[in-house]
């Protein structure tokens, strides 16, 4: 379940009757605040990246918690981290039977990565619903390898992302590919979901197939409309999504 931080970050949380782990703990607050609500004791953290709304709560609440496992990226600033972690590794909280295997998608910072294990894709600022992070540290070709490796995962893979900005990315997303019905039908759901008041994540990776722009870079409908963006002819899916990231900066 999420908890809300900030203006629209969330804090995934992973749980069992007493025992937890958070992801990208941005504000140690609201998490101290679930911890004693739910009577749960806190026994890892994992960070996807360094930004401060995904890391600022990680200090406060390693310290406060004895023996606490704290999982983020090799070659990135991460406060109290006691396990370094890139490609290939594998997290493992024992204390609530789960496992994940850490990918590097470098681009939105040097050495994001995400965790992937029960079906489930802890993404940090990479791939967003309908949307990506923006290109801080590295280059538009490896954002877009970066996306293309979460994009291989299976269909039903539930994405746990950083941000709810599933609406306003829906909006872009309509300008880029319209008559996407499968898109339409999206900005439907998660209109109700939000007027709801609830989360529209998580979404699935079948479902960001089928309506995310930044993973349909070589359809010709969105190739049309980086052209048109551009006011030039590009193919490669490299100068596409370069395209409509710069686009979407400027909208
Ligand atoms: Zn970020």
């Amino acid at each position: 379940m999420p908890l809300p931080a900030f203006k629209d970050n969330y804090i995934w949380t992973l749980r069992d009757a007493k025992r937890a782990a958070v992801v990208d703990p941005g504000d140690a607050a609201p998490v101290k605040a679930y911890l004693a609500k739910e009577q749960l004791e806190l026994v890892a953290i994992l960070a996807t990246h360094h930004h401060p709304d995904h890391t600022g709560g990680i200090a406060e609440l390693a310290a406060a918690s004895r023996g606490i496992e704290v999982f983020g990226p090799r070659g990135e600033p991460i406060p109290a981290l006691t396990h370094p972690v890139s490609e290939g590794d594998r997290v493992a909280i024992p204390a609530l039977s789960l496992s994940f295997s850490v990918l590097d998608i470098p681009g939105h910072t040097r050495a994001h990565v995400a965790y992937y294990g029960a079906g489930s894709l802890f993404c940090g600022d990479t791939l967003f619903a309908c949307g990506c992070g923006r290109v801080f540290e590295g280059t538009p070709a490896q954002m877009l390898a970066s996306l293309e490796k979460l994009a291989a995962l299976p269909d039903e893979t539930k994405v746990y992302c950083g941000h709810e900005y599933t609406l306003a990315n829906i909006g872009f997303a309509l300008t880029v590919d319209p008559g996407n019905a499968a898109l339409a039908e999206r900005q439907r759901r998660a209109r109700a979901l939000r007027e709801a008041g609830k989360p529209t994540l998580p979404s699935t990776l079948g479902e960001e197939r089928a309506t995310n722009p930044f993973l349909r870079c070589a359809e010709p409908v969105v190739v049309e409309s980086a052209n048109k963006y551009l006011g030039a002819r590009v193919a490669d899916p490299v100068r596409v999504f370069a395209a409509i990231r710069e686009w979407k900066n400027r909208a």
